[in-house]
């Protein structure tokens, strides 16, 4: 099997393994175990001046190789450019987009330099796949430095109409970079549909037809395994006996402006204020480790939701009641899917999502026997996937309140229903397959 080349902002560490590793490095976990394998991008430091020479380690068959950037790349690539400007306009967003020519052209020189840094590296018959949108153009420098071998491309957010992204300036020209690469993947045949019509209208009529979408997946049984296993373990016991019988809501999210947690917290406020029969008899747990703190909408998002959460409590608490646990920390894999098991429902409201692995964890997580129920925002990619779920529109928090209370009142039988099919939605649609797919597509 020819060697797989994955390029990404971040590699994972070498050391992280299984529970502990990030979402991509699960998701790509099959893909990399069963061939020689490169995993290529930044190393998380920065430096006074971005790396020419990739610093390698290698464990068996995978070789990790990874760039310093300098202070000034780091900052206009990726706080500026990336999340700056990429993230909120591929979400729709454009209230929160700024530009910055100076951001845009360090955007330009770290893909450049990767490609300048990864091409040495590679093999004439190696398929390379990058991931997501930091690398819009790293195909087009691969391209310039001689690359001839098969280049794929796979944006894990969403794309919007060519209306919306049309007003990012210069894209444009991102788009004709995407080109460069001889498969381009999205979550969701809406996300495809979007990016096709954007490439046809730049011109870019045959990379369109390259489009292809492959939605993302979980490793399903292994996240059941955890969950079961979880519930056994003796800080689970302390929590369920912290509930006292009441009926746990579970919200997990990083603390980013596109999950749509101010919505999702007013809604469950007017839960509590519309429905009281479920006040004392429900607790809500949001766990938010925070992202992108040193971004200032970032610190805006994060005293907005410090401040609904004091105030949710404050109205509602009882000296023995806590209408909502908030927790700001990363919590352990092993631990989140105990939380979602013992969960009666899940709260998943994004504004916009490429696909939600959440969503999927959760359905993953349920018991056979006594399943909870799925509120989901309809702009998740996962709302396209796992039809069981209860759909609100996550701007409305009254939309969010009735389907909790729905959720809470589910008979048994309904859950089931729900369940049963979104469970082997989850396990068709697995990161296994999504990376076969995705490969089958790249190599052919
Ligand atoms: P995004 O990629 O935008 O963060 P996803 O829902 O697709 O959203 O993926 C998030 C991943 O991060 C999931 O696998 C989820 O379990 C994990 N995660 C989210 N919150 C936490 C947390 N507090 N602690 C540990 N892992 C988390």
């Amino acid at each position: 099997m020819k060697r797989l080349v994955i390029v990404a902002n971040r590699v994972p560490d070498p050391k992280e393994r299984g529970a502990t590793a990030g979402g991509l490095a699960v998701a790509l976990q099959d893909a990399v175990s069963r061939r020689d394998a490169m995993w290529f991008g930044w190393s998380g430091r920065t430096a006074e001046a971005t790396a020419t020479v990739p610093e390698l380690v290698t464990r068996g068959r995978l070789t990790y190789a990874t760039l310093d950037l300098g202070e000034q790349n780091y900052r206009r690539y990726y706080q500026g450019f990336s999340n700056g400007s990429l993230w909120p306009t591929l979400h729709y967003r454009l209230g929160l987009a700024h530009f910055d020519r100076e951001d845009y052209a360090g955007y330009r020189e770290v893909n450049a330099a990767f490609a300048r840094a990864l091409a040495p590296l590679l093999r004439p018959d190696d398929a390379v796949w990058a991931h997501d949108f930091h690398l819009f153009r790293l195909g087009a420098e691969l391209r310039r430095q001689g690359c001839g071998q098969r280049l794929g491309f796979f944006l894990h957010v969403p794309f919007p109409p060519h209306a919306v992204f049309s007003a990012l300036p210069r894209g444009d020209e991102m788009l004709a970079d995407l080109a460069a690469y001889d498969v381009i993947g999205l979550q969701t045949e809406d996300d495809a549909a979007n990016l096709r019509a954007a490439l046809a209208t730049e011109g870019q009529e045959e990379a369109a037809g390259r489009v292809v979408a492959i939605p993302i997946g979980i490793d399903a049984d292994g996240f059941t395994k955890l969950a079961e296993r979880a519930v056994e373990k003796p800080d689970m016991a302390r929590f369920r006996r912290s509930l006292v019988g009441r009926a746990l809501v579970i919200g997990v999210d990083r603390l980013d402006y596109s999950k749509g947690l101010p919505q999702r917290f007013i809604g469950y406020d007017q839960f509590l204020a519309q429905y009281p029969g479920h006040r004392s008899r429900v607790s809500y747990l949001q766990v938010t480790p925070i992202s992108r703190g040193d971004v200032a909408q970032y610190q805006t998002l994060r005293r907005e939701l410090d401040e609904l959460v004091g105030r949710i409590n404050g109205d509602y608490a009882e000296p023995d009641w806590a209408p909502l646990r908030y927790m700001t920390r990363a919590v352990a894999r092993p631990t989140l899917a105990g939380f979602m098991r013992h969960a009666r429902a899940a709260l998943v409201t994004p504004l916009r999502d490429g696909m939600n692995l959440v969503a999927k964890e959760y359905v993953a997580a349920q018991d056979p026997a006594d399943p909870g129920a799925l509120v989901l925002s309809r702009f998740a990619g996962a709302a396209r996937y796992l039809t069981g779920a209860l759909l609100v529109n996550p701007l409305d928090p009254g939309e969010i309140a009735e389907a909790l209370d729905q959720a809470m009142a589910m008979p048994l039988e309904e859950r089931l229903a729900r369940w049963r099919p979104m469970m082997e939605e989850v396990r068709e649609s697995s990161a296994r397959n999504w990376c076969r797919a995705f490969l089958a597509a790249l190599e052919g």
